[in-house]
């Protein structure tokens, strides 16, 4: 998936674990967003958090998404309550340079172990 503008957000993978193609590992689910674990954890707890709609990423959000993106990192930190972490680090990747492979806007939950700074 390395095209942003090549891969319509609803044909991602995030998109197709949204409709029930494929199976997740999920841990919390509402009207406007799913949380599961990551299938390739870089830490002992790794959760994505992801919104129904398919915003590509934080550069393509717009200000009719301020509700929503308060509403993930909300519940960024209550999945991070339910798994019992006392800190966590919550990441965002917008765009292939700054490390983003799936073009449908995801917050990571992670935690479960010391973590390093600056990150790489
Ligand atoms: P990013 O590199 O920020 O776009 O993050 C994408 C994340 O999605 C990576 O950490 C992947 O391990 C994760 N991922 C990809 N496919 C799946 C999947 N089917 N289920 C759970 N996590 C996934």
């Amino acid at each position: 998936m390395a095209d942003a503008a090549a891969t319509p957000p609803n044909d991602t993978i995030f998109g197709r674990i949204l409709r029930g193609e494929i199976p997740c590992d999920q841990v919390y689910a509402d009207e406007h967003c799913l949380a599961f674990r990551d299938v390739a954890p870089q830490a002992p707890v790794h959760i994505l958090v992801i919104p129904r709609e398919p915003v590509v990423n934080l550069a393509e959000a717009g200000d009719q998404h301020q509700q929503l993106l308060g509403h993930l990192l909300l519940v960024a930190a209550r999945v991070a309550r339910q798994e019992g972490l006392s800190g966590f680090r919550t990441v965002i990747n917008s765009g292939e340079e700054a490390g983003q492979t799936v073009f449908h806007l995801h917050v990571h939950v992670i935690g479960g172990r010391p973590l390093a700074w600056p990150p790489g």
